[in-house]
Parts: C-alpha cells; sequence; structure tokens
C-alpha cells in the first residue's frame, strides 16, 4: 500500500513537472512568404520566395533549445494561401508568428536599404519589433493593415529583410553567408524573446 501511494505521488509529481514543462516551452510560426507561382520580388535570378524559404528553414534548423518549437507554414517551394497561412497560426496558436519577406521598388539602387518591420497594435508584437531594432541596423518599424497580421489572432510582425534593387542587399541576402547570419540573428532574437 505504502509503495502504490509512492507510485502515485512520483506519477502525480511527473505528470505536474511535464505540465509546468510544456508551459514554458515557447512555440513560433515562421511564415515564408510566397513561394510556387508566385515568386514574390524576382531580379537578376534571385527570388524572393527562395530566399525567405531558406532562411526560415534554417531557423528551424539551427535550433537546439528545447524549450522553443518553430512551425513552418511551409518548408518547401508551395504556396499556402494567405487564409492558409493564418489558418495554420490560428491553429498552433503559438506565442508569435514571423513573416518573412523582402522589399523591392523599381529602381535599381543602394540608397534603398536597410530593414523593415510591420507590427500588430498589441505590446507583445511592438516588444518583439524592438528587440529587432536593437539587433539590426538600418530597421525602421512600421505599421499597416496588412493580411496576415489582421487576420492572426496571435502576435505577429511581419519583417522585410532588405531591399532585392539594391545590388549589395540582394547578393549578400542570396548567399549561404547572409543568409545564415540572419537566421541566427532571427533565431536569438525568438529564443530571448
Ligand atoms: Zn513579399
Amino acid at each position: 500500500m505504502k509503495n502504490l501511494l509512492r507510485i502515485i505521488s512520483i506519477v502525480a509529481l511527473g505528470v505536474l513537472l511535464s505540465f509546468s514543462f510544456s508551459k514554458a516551452k515557447r512555440v513560433v510560426v515562421i511564415d515564408a512568404g510566397h513561394g510556387g507561382t508566385d515568386l514574390g520580388a524576382n531580379r537578376n535570378g534571385v527570388s524572393e520566395k527562395e530566399i525567405v524559404l531558406n532562411i526560415a528553414k534554417k531557423i528551424k534548423a539551427l535550433n537546439r533549445n528545447q524549450n522553443l518549437e518553430i512551425i513552418l507554414t511551409r518548408d518547401d517551394d508551395s504556396y499556402p494561401t494567405l487564409k492558409d497561412r493564418t489558418g495554420k497560426i490560428n491553429d498552433v496558436k503559438p506565442d508569435f508568428a514571423i513573416s518573412l519577406h523582402i522589399n523591392n521598388s523599381p529602381r535599381e539602387t543602394t540608397e534603398s536599404k536597410g530593414m523593415e518591420v510591420f507590427v500588430q497594435d498589441n505590446e507583445v508584437s511592438k516588444k518583439l519589433a524592438s528587440k529587432f531594432y536593437e539587433k539590426f541596423q538600418d530597421l525602421k518599424i512600421k505599421t499597416e493593415n496588412l493580411y496576415i497580421l489582421r487576420e492572426s489572432k496571435t502576435p505577429a510582425i511581419l519583417l522585410e529583410l532588405g531591399f532585392m534593387n539594391n545590388p549589395n542587399e540582394r547578393n549578400y541576402l542570396a548567399s549561404e553567408k547572409g543568409q545564415s547570419e540572419i537566421a541566427e540573428k532571427i533565431l536569438r532574437i525568438i529564443s530571448e524573446n
């Protein structure tokens, strides 16, 4: 009887601990914009859909934090609709979601530069954006009525990682080194937040 009680209390403790650990676990959805026939910004054979997918996959692959789970809205060259993406975010109910994009404008120029973060009107989204502000140079924080931010019921931000029409930024974003560096920085910010 005594042994049985001991077993029951150990099991109960185990359940309690796993519950509190699972509560501490952070879940983050990374959304690689575009995909499939939607190339996103496309210049000199470099496409936004490919760069953001590579970076999203790197963020997931680099993650060694057992208390952090990274879920991708796409991990191949498919095109989930915006509705699919926010549907997934709203099903998963992550701590927050980050949508990855790359800026573009018609004229090829080094004057277009830096990152832009679009935020929702809530504290988590703004706090996350300010973390990016600390880690990246040339970063602007903006608000705009974007579908993925509007329709996500959990906090979210949309990151424009640089400019495709700036040859320096395009080359960096298209490079293995650039993609790894950006993925590492984003993962560090996610882990801290
Ligand atoms: Zn985009």
